[in-house]
């Protein structure tokens, strides 16, 4: 169902009035995790500002640690809700269990399906079963097949409207947190008709790369850029290295939007 053979014009996914999949980048911006009303709100305002619809931010985190911090949970959700009334953003957030998924929707816009979960296939068909837009990320090693077929199993519960997201796989270099597989926008363009975005946070887990990478995905079509941002990242609860304090993010998108205009 997701395959270009069966479809052929591009899916457009609508959230919040942000038309994701019509070529024009669409962003997403937020913290790694939902700690505060203020801290949500803080990275809100300045997303706003920008004319930005969208609005990224765990209240479930799947840490690699049991002892790290696990997210705000239900909290977590209603800070995202309040944050995105006040506002005006769509809201973003990763579910990790399908116990999570009903009393989730009040609250969300998307469904997450993060890395973690790229193959828990009941979480898969319970998204698939639900009227929200679903953005899937590629598995942390995952190959493109591999995460197609994911796709195939949230659509083949009745769900169109699925966002994929590369946010590089596991290799052998160390020099960046993950390898940004950045060769699968287009090839996920052409096997699908599923808008494709790129999560550059997760995908470098450098600060330095955030901005290169964003022009990489725009040149080669990406669908959209996904990255962290908080307002002060030396103290955040997760993903320290990575988020990008708002003075860095107002740089950032500043040279973003010129490198559009190049095209
Ligand atoms: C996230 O986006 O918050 C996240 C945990 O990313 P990933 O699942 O890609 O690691
Ligand atoms: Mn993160």
């Amino acid at each position: 169902l997701v395959s270009r053979k069966e479809k052929s014009e591009d899916t457009v996914i609508n959230v919040n009035g942000e038309l994701i999949g019509t070529g024009a980048p669409s962003f997403v911006f937020g913290p790694c995790a939902v700690e505060s009303y203020e801290q949500v709100a803080a990275v809100a305002a300045t997303i706003q500002e920008k004319g930005l619809k969208l609005i990224r931010g765990g209240a479930y985190k799947p840490r690699t640690s049991p002892y790290d911090f696990q997210g705000l949970g239900l909290e977590g959700l209603k800070i995202l809700k309040d944050v995105s009334k006040e506002y005006g953003l769509g809201v973003i957030t990763e579910i990790v269990t399908p116990a999570d998924l009903d009393h989730a929707l009040d609250y969300i816009d998307v469904i997450q399906i993060g890395a973690r979960n790229m193959q828990n296939f009941e979480l898969l068909k319970a998204a698939g079963a639900t009227n929200k837009p679903v953005l899937l990320k590629r598995g942390l090693a995952a190959t493109i097949d591999e995460f197609i077929h994911a796709a195939e199993y949230i659509m083949s519960k009745g769900n169109e409207n699925i966002i994929l997201c590369e946010r590089g796989i596991r290799t052998y270099e160390k020099a960046t947190r993950n390898t940004l597989d950045i060769s699968a926008v287009p090839i996920l363009k052409q096997e699908t008709h599923l808008p494709v975005m790129v999560d550059v946070t997760h995908s470098t887990g450098r600060r330095d790369l955030l901005l290169p990478c964003s022009k990489a995905a725009i040149a080669i079509g990406a669908d959209g850029v996904m990255a962290e941002v908080h307002p002060d990242p030396s103290v955040a609860l997760s993903d320290q290295q990575q988020q990008m304090d708002i003075p860095t993010f107002n740089a950032y998108y500043e040279e973003l939007l010129k490198f559009m205009k190049q095209y």
